[in-house]
């Protein structure tokens, strides 16, 4: 049976010899997607070795589940203290701040030994974060279906401003109860399915930077997200409409991401350009201490944005002397003083990923110009391959109430531009806009 064939609950507890090279597997030991699902909390908690839970939330979560884990892990004998995330200042909803995780962890009460983390995307990945250092065995109950991060190996922060991905332990068990989770708010559901969609464009650039650089890549991590992809598409408005059948196939989407993603070993199999826009929006955001709006949503917006821009690009017909004018004439000191306005206080943290790898250096450039441009075709066919038309994406989002700009959350066309322009600059994924940079085509030509 191939890899992508399971269920989420199948892959826990296997290892998989794959013909990428790798073995892959995962730490995660229980992954419960159902009605019910909830009331595993105390024996999962026992089956780790847990007496004493520190349960972590925020107030909404805790509402929405937190109080019901509470008086379940209580009824059976394991004792409970809470913890509520607190706020930024002008923010409505927790961020993972250096400052939210120090209040977390400095909250901790001594003799505990288990984590358990009842919220969304932030909750799970400060718990994933807190159980770390000490290995704390550690659930997650998600009370909603917004994002992607449930059982994979790395937490998305905020770190020094910058919107970073740092790596820490998977759940040790995530206890998806579908009865609670279809009662969250659509939005958040909306927000899944946002998150969800992005995969078109993460597995196309996995696969184009593997075509250019040589970078790995495996073939069935691709096909599970494509597999999930699918599912989110086709069940996006069912399970917009409430349907619990669709939400859990939803949910067990959302879970099979982050195996994929421990099972590659990095975010490729989640994430492209489209996550750059949110990240850089979720950093001016707290540059301008505004509330940013649901990861999944911006990330949805910013596929939609993607694939046009990714239509946009099949236009092109990449000319030598052009791009080679472009790499060679390319001023790193007008770039450094546009990330100072663009960054603010994190501008150093930017400069310093330029000064590690050198991704504007001429001679790297031409270098991948040429095998560019040996492969352009390639790379054509694995867009046409891995990208859906955005007119069907957008009826989708029409369809289901998902926002289709981004007007529709306080942020502008000339925002999403300006982002767009700056996603090369904070990771060193090699994404679209690294791309357009080697071919000489400025990002506002697209
Ligand atoms: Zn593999
Ligand atoms: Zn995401």
């Amino acid at each position: 049976m191939r890899i992508c064939e399971y269920a989420p609950g199948e892959l826990t507890g296997r290892t998989f010899e794959c013909a990428c090279g790798k073995v892959h597997g995962s730490t995660v030991r229980r992954i419960t997607v159902g009605r019910g699902a909830i009331e595993a909390v105390p024996e999962t908690v026992k089956a780790l070795g847990g007496k004493r839970v520190f349960l972590v939330a925020d107030e909404n979560t805790f509402e929405a589940a937190g109080r019901r884990v509470c008086a379940e892990l209580s009824s059976h004998g394991v004792e409970c203290a809470t913890h509520l995330l607190g706020t930024e200042p002008g923010f409505e909803r927790p961020e993972p701040t250096e400052r939210t995780l120090g209040n977390l962890i400095m909250s901790f009460p001594r003799g505990y030994d288990c984590i358990v983390g009842v919220g969304g995307g932030v909750v799970n990945d400060l718990c994933k974060l807190s159980a770390t250092p000490g290995n704390l065995p550690y659930v997650y109950v998600p009370s909603c279906p917004s994002m992607d991060g449930y059982t994979s190996d790395s937490a998305s922060v905020i770190y020094g401003g910058v919107k970073s991905s740092v790596a820490c332990k998977c759940p040790d068990a995530v206890l998806a109860d579908t009865e609670i989770i279809s009662k969250a708010p659509a939005k958040l559901l909306l927000a899944g399915i946002g998150d969800m969609v992005a995969k078109y464009v993460s597995i196309c650039e996995w696969r184009i930077s593997a075509l250019i650089n040589g970078e790995y890549y495996c073939e069935e991590v691709a096909e599970i997200m494509r597999r999930c992809r699918k599912a989110a598409f086709d069940n996006a408005a069912a399970a917009a409409g409430g349907d619990p059948d669709a939400v859990a196939a939803v949910i067990n989407g959302l879970c099979l991401v982050g195996m994929a993603m421990t099972y590659a070993g990095c975010s490729r199999p989640a994430s492209g350009v489209e996550h750059y826009y949110s990240h850089l929006w979720d950093m001016r955001c707290l540059e301008e201490h505004r509330q940013c709006e649901l990861h999944g949503i911006q990330v949805g917006v910013g596929t939609l944005l993607s694939l046009k821009k990714y239509e946009n690009l099949k236009r092109i017909k990449p000319d030598r002397e052009k791009a080679l004018r472009a790499i060679r004439s390319f001023d790193l000191e007008k770039w450094e003083s546009g990330v100072r306005e663009y960054f603010g206080a994190s501008a150093d943290r930017i400069t310093e990923i330029e000064n590690r790898e050198g991704k504007y250096d001429p001679d790297k450039c031409a270098k991948r110009l040429d095998v560019i441009l040996d492969r352009w075709d390639g790379i054509m066919r694995i867009i046409d391959e891995e990208l859906i038309p955005s007119e069907k994406l957008e009826e989708l989002f029409v369809k289901i109430g998902h926002p289709t700009e981004p007007e529709q959350f306080g942020e502008s066309e000339k925002s999403a531009e300006e982002a767009f322009r700056h996603t090369c600059d904070i990771r060193d994924k090699y994404i679209l806009t690294r791309l357009l940079h080697d071919i000489g085509v400025s990002p506002d030509e697209i």
